[in-house]
């Protein structure tokens, strides 16, 4: 992570005094306490860094985690905006294909006149009701083919 997580070893080193003594001197008071400070400091410093590069890592865990979840609600929502598109492609033409077969019905219905425009309370309508359509559709295939069964008889008996 950075430039120096290596443990770098701290030297105690002696005062001047203690220097000058011979062999393995008796150190004085001050340099028995900072060696002993030393010590504390270092092992403090490198308790420190080594849970510096432990939140390091979570943290590096955290992002790649969190950037992973990213890309997977990218992906969602790619695929939610293609159903869509779909699914309003497909409303588009169902409602062409709706518009299409109701043009059909209401010139179907036109050639009834009042009777196709008519409401069950009698009221004569502007337009077309596209129910009244069939039962008069119905109705005239109906007696069209009592008259053609009136005349083939008729034809018959004579
Ligand atoms: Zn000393």
């Amino acid at each position: 992570m950075s430039a120096d997580s290596g443990n770098q070893q701290i030297d105690f080193v002696a005062c001047d005094s203690c220097k000058a003594k011979p062999g393995s001197p008796i150190l004085c008071k001050g340099c028995l306490d900072n060696r002993a400070s030393i010590g504390v400091l270092s092992q403090a410093r490198d308790k420190f860094k080594k849970e510096r590069d432990e939140l390091g890592h979570e943290m590096l865990e955290l992002i790649a985690v969190t950037e992973k979840r990213i890309a997977e609600v990218q992906s969602e929502n790619e695929s939610i905006q293609r159903s869509r598109d779909c699914w309003e492609e497909t409303a588009r033409q169902h409602c062409k294909n709706e518009q299409f077969y109701r043009d059909i019905v209401v010139k179907i219905g036109m050639l009834f006149g009042d009777a196709a425009k008519t409401s069950d309370d009698g009221t004569i309508q502007e337009d077309v009701l596209a129910l009244n359509v069939y039962p008069l559709v119905e109705e005239l295939v109906a007696k069209s083919l009592t008259i053609h069964y009136y005349f083939r008889n008729e034809l018959k008996w004579k």
